[in-house]
């Protein structure tokens, strides 16, 4: 694991074109897939002011051999609190960052259309092609691209 003395705790820039996040709450709501790779684990570590073993224990779950952030009886992350959003947004995963410009919704129209239709953060005039140019940049841009799978959410994972 990245070591948390290394690893910087900044709050996510909102600065695509195509995409301005309207802390609806939606993306936080979905079960599953917070997926927290080593680097993230250091960063929210840092931010939380926690040890690896109480993190695991109080907000981790294993899935797929993978840790991830658990959710809790209403269904949402575990961090999300309504009204508040994400108690954890200088810490959150790069997962959590990289939303809405996840590998499918860049490769795929149709994907883009459901994102669309989910998330009222992307622009309602973005067309597909635009999207996938300014997702790619953003991820590029804030260093969330990812080719492992891994260790790391599959949704990060394109070639740049
Ligand atoms: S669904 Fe979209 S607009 Fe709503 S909180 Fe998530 S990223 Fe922001
Ligand atoms: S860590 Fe924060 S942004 Fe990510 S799902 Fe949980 S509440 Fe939402």
């Amino acid at each position: 694991m990245q070591s948390s003395q290394n690893v910087e705790v900044q709050a996510p820039v909102d600065d695509s074109e195509v995409f301005t996040c309207q802390m609806c709450g939606q993306c936080c709501r979905g079960q599953g897939g917070i997926v927290v790779s080593p680097t993230d684990l250091a960063r929210i570590l840092k931010a939380l002011g926690m040890d690896e073993a109480s993190f695991r224990e109080r907000y981790g779950e294993m899935r797929g051999g993978k840790l991830q952030i658990r959710c809790g009886d209403d269904g949402a992350c575990i961090f999300f609190k309504e009204g508040e959003g994400c108690t954890v947004h200088a810490g959150k995963p790069d997962v959590c960052r990289a939303w809405p410009f996840f590998r499918g919704n860049i490769v795929d129209a149709e994907s883009f259309a459901m994102a669309k239709d989910y998330c009222p953060g992307i622009r309602r005039d973005a067309d597909h092609e635009t999207f996938a140019r300014e997702g790619r940049a953003y991820l590029k841009k804030h260093g969330l691209l990812s080719r492992d799978g891994a260790s790391g959410g599959w949704a990060v994972v394109l070639d740049d």
